[in-house]
């Protein structure tokens, strides 16, 4: 990434910032604050989501010749750093617009993630983590946010499907998240990689027998080949 240093500057003109919707900053905040037990179940809903996102296109696609010629086969690939300490999952799916990010991962609570708040307070909120969170968060599939137990910062470079403009959504999950156009070079040409900056507490999740183990255990059910990529600093 390093030779494409200048690509990456972003005009501030550009750059918007966005605060969280009050349910998602509340979930992040015990996201970051707690240890869950449960904390790889972060890759089953990455991958979900990228699964997900990969169906749409292909729906989309039926009835759209021009789309359908740009997906190709579909893939999701996981890729570990261990020098840069980031793990990303990129998928060939249909992608999201400057809007899609906005609504879709700030601004408006999933009901899983209503759901999710709504039961730890029932039980007496358990908001320190430990057992009762965990269990709580693998029955609830709280989806994206829950990657915020394993990062300190999580960038989301995507186009939607179709488009010409790309976006680059960054947030470190703490009560605000930004979004800059991305220069081409940067860009995927289909669909959406989600990078992770892997937390101190979770250097275990650069390790590909890791990933693979959390992988047969949780996201068995997916159709999709899943590439697992070891990057070379
Ligand atoms: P859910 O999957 O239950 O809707 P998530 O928190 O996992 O909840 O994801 C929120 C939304 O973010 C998804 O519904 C989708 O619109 C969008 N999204 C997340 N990841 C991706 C992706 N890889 N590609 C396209 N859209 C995505
Ligand atoms: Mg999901």
């Amino acid at each position: 990434m390093n030779d494409h240093a200048e690509t990456h500057t972003i005009d501030a003109a550009e750059r918007s910032d966005y605060g969280f919707q009050a349910d998602v900053a509340r979930l992040l905040e015990l996201m970051t604050h707690s240890v869950y037990s449960e904390r790889d179940i972060f890759l089953r809903e990455l991958v979900s989501n990228a699964a997900d996102a990969i169906e749409k296109l292909r729906f989309e696609s039926v009835a759209n010749e021009a789309l359908a010629a740009q997906a190709g086969a579909p893939l999701v690939t996981i890729a570990l750093d261990k020098e840069a300490r980031t793990l990303s999952v990129a998928d060939n799916g249909v992608g999201m617009s400057r809007e899609d990010l906005v609504a879709a991962l700030g601004t408006i609570a999933s009901s899983g993630t209503r759901a999710f708040l709504d039961e730890l307070a029932a039980k007496g909120g358990d908001e320190q983590g430990g057992e009762k969170g965990g269990t709580l968060i693998g029955r609830f599939g709280i989806g994206f946010y829950s990657a915020f137990m394993v990062a300190d910062r999580i960038e989301v470079a995507t186009r939607r499907a179709g488009s010409a403009d790309a976006f680059l959504w960054t947030s470190e999950g703490k009560g605000s998240f930004q979004i800059a156009p991305l220069a081409v070079a940067d860009a995927p040409a289909v669909g959406t990689k989600v990078t992770l900056h892997l937390n101190a507490e979770s250097e275990e999740f650069l390790e590909p027998y890791r990933i693979e183990q959390i992988l047969r255990e949780h996201s068995g059910a997916i159709a999709i080949p899943i590439d697992l990529v070891e990057e070379k600093g």
